[in-house]
């Protein structure tokens, strides 16, 4: 569904994606782990046209999205959902409106339907008694899960996580990721995700990619990339983190 083909990124003199390949396959949950600063962020940002690659074609569902006229990637973008760290709810809309404002202002939809589909979405994420409220009356486990509702309410065929958790009070952490954990199972979603939670990669990933100065160094099934990783590399960041 997704395919980066010899991508390369560079901020000034450094190169921070060194002609990086690799694909998602419909419906997989893929994890990107690594060190801070190995490009693993700039990849989601890339996906979501925040940023353009310097070399190399990216492909979504058989459509380029790099380089392509600026139309397409209109279009292209649309399959693609994201969740940030940072929640960036819209503080001065209601939580049931910060979920049906896309649908409503960028596919058209009905205001009724985009209402109904909200709220079966932030029941799914455990907000029912909510909806009313304001994103500041809401703890930030709360609102990244309607940021969530809000992604899916797009009904992207791609969803990109970027450390959803790091923001947030640890005791908030287990309800975020129980949620996203929910989503893989009952979904068909894809998810490519940028995680520092290794008990949730180990969780939902269908194959895990170990990143390191800009390349994939190791890629696999959890099982091996946290059970009997190959490289050096993997298993030292691997016992600093886990
Ligand atoms: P982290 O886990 O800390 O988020 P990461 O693996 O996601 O790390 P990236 O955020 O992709 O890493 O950043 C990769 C490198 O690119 C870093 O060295 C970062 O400083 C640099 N970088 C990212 N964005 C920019 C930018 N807009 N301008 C210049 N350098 C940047």
């Amino acid at each position: 569904l997704i395919r980066l083909e010899r991508v390369t990124k560079r901020f000034g003199d450094h190169t921070v994606l060194d002609h990086l390949d690799f694909s998602v396959d419909a419906g997989k949950h893929v994890t990107l782990i690594g060190p801070s600063g190995s490009g693993k962020t700039t990849i989601l940002r890339l996906l979501m046209t925040l940023l353009k690659p310097d070399e190399g074609t990216i492909t979504v569902d058989g459509e380029r999205l790099f380089p392509a006229p600026e139309k397409q990637v209109r279009e292209v973008r649309r399959k693609i959902g994201m969740v940030f760290q940072q929640f960036n709810l819209f503080p001065n809309m209601t939580v049931l409106r910060n979920v049906t404002e896309a649908p409503v202002t960028v596919l058209g939809m009905p205001k009724d339907a985009a209402e109904e589909r909200a709220r079966e979405l932030l029941e799914m994420v455990g907000l029912s008694d909510h909806v009313a409220k304001h994103p500041s009356q809401l703890s930030g486990g709360q609102q990244q899960r309607v940021a969530i509702a809000r992604a899916l309410a797009m009904r992207p065929q791609v969803l990109l996580l970027d450390e959803v958790t790091s923001a947030l009070d640890p005791e908030l952490v287990a309800g975020v990721l129980d949620v996203l954990r929910d989503i893989a199972r009952s979904t068909d979603i894809t998810m490519l995700c940028v995680t520092h939670e290794m008990n949730f990669a180990r969780d939902i990933s269908d194959q895990v990619l170990m990143f390191d100065s800009g390349r994939i160094i190791e890629a696999g099934p959890p099982e091996k990339i946290f059970g009997e990783p190959e490289h050096d590399r993997t298993r030292e960041f691997l016992s600093a983190v886990l």
